[in-house]
């Protein structure tokens, strides 16, 4: 499989099966196998069904472990990157 980015040769991650994802020496990208990639009205008809509301109790208990998670953590760094770009000069 031909990596997304640099169009060269990847390797396929043996360790997992299902899905396939491949990992592309060059630039470490790891991508899945294109069969796992909806169209755009299969993304679409996916999209339609999620209720992404603050009523959706579902919703919002994995949102608050997403923030929890994977933001929560760098927090302190983004504001520090954020300081740095839009610092008042
Ligand atoms: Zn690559």
């Amino acid at each position: 499989m031909k990596c997304w980015l640099y169009e060269s040769t990847s390797n396929k991650i043996t360790e997992i099966n299902n899905p396939i994802y491949f990992h592309c020496p060059t630039c470490d990208l790891i991508f899945i196998h294109d069969h796992y990639i909806l169209s755009n009205d299969e993304d679409k008809n996916r999209y339609l069904l999620y209720d992404n509301t603050m009523e959706n109790e579902g919703y919002v208990k994995q949102l608050k472990g997403f923030i929890k998670e994977a933001v929560q953590p760098y927090s302190h760094q983004l504001k520090k990157v954020f300081l740095q770009q839009y610092r008042p000069r």
